[in-house]
């Protein structure tokens, strides 16, 4: 599902050059839901986005569902990246003069074809498997972070994305709203099939995925 080859990242500034990714191979397999763990700094990040096709590698190739993207144009790869991947952050990255049906909604106004009342529909649907249909109305700073976790992931399960990215999805979160949020992710992959890539820096949320994948110094080590 997702395989990258001789991925190379190097951030260069006038003075410093920072190898954030050094020649990883790294393959994900459809319906796996995989944590990638390491130190702060070792390039856990970097991979999510450039899994994610948010950032380019300086080197190496990139094939996402059968697809060799590293060689797609702009347009071609926003479009990939709007119909197949879904993204989840830390720190939930939701639009707070937005209702929480409105968040849900973003990602399918750029899509052809999809009506208003379309849209509403899925949206009201990805919020039922989040359990948040009581707080569609809701605005963001009305709600507790495990809620607007929980928002993000609706956003991000809408369009039906074959892969979610989620990068610390946990990471703001106490225990008991850790816990719904992984939940949810653990039966989307189980019930939907959906691929999962999660960076944590937590053990007990990693030993719940089905692999853990370790992470030094731009390398991986396991
Ligand atoms: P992690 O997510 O594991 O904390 P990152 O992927 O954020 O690691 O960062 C990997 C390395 O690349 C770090 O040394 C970081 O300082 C550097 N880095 C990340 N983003 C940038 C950037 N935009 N410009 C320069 N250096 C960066
Ligand atoms: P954190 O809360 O640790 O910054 P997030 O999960 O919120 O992490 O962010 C995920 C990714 O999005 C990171 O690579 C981060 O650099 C990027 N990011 C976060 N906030 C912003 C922002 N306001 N503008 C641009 N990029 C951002």
């Amino acid at each position: 599902m997702i395989q990258l080859s001789n991925i190379e990242k190097v951030y260069r500034t006038k003075t410093i050059e920072t190898i954030a990714l050094n020649k990883v191979n790294l393959g994900i397999n459809k319906g796996e839901f995989v944590a990638i763990m390491g130190p702060s700094g070792c390039g856990k990040s970097t991979l999510l986005n450039i899994m994610g096709l948010l950032d380019s590698p300086t080197a190496g190739t990139i094939s996402l569902d059968g697809q060799a993207v590293t060689s797609f144009g702009d347009k071609k790869l926003a479009n990939f990246r709007n119909k197949k991947l879904g993204f989840i952050f830390q720190s939930y990255h939701l639009i707070n003069d937005l209702s929480v049906l409105d968040n849900v909604e973003l990602p399918l106004l750029y899509r052809d074809g999809v009506s208003g009342s379309e849209r509403r529909k899925r949206a009201m649907e990805a919020l039922e498997k989040v359990g948040l249909s009581a707080r569609m109305k809701h605005y963001p700073n009305q709600l507790s972070g495990g809620q607007r976790q929980r928002v993000a992931i609706a956003r991000a399960i809408i369009g039906d994305p074959e892969i979610i990215l989620a990068d610390e999805p946990t990471g703001n979160l106490d225990s008991v709203m850790g816990e719904e949020v992984i939940n949810i992710l653990l039966n989307l992959n189980k019930t939907d099939g959906t691929t999962i890539v999660m960076v944590t820096h937590d053990e007990h949320m990693a030993n719940k995925t089905q692999r853990i994948i370790r992470f030094f110094d731009g390398q991986q080590v396991n």
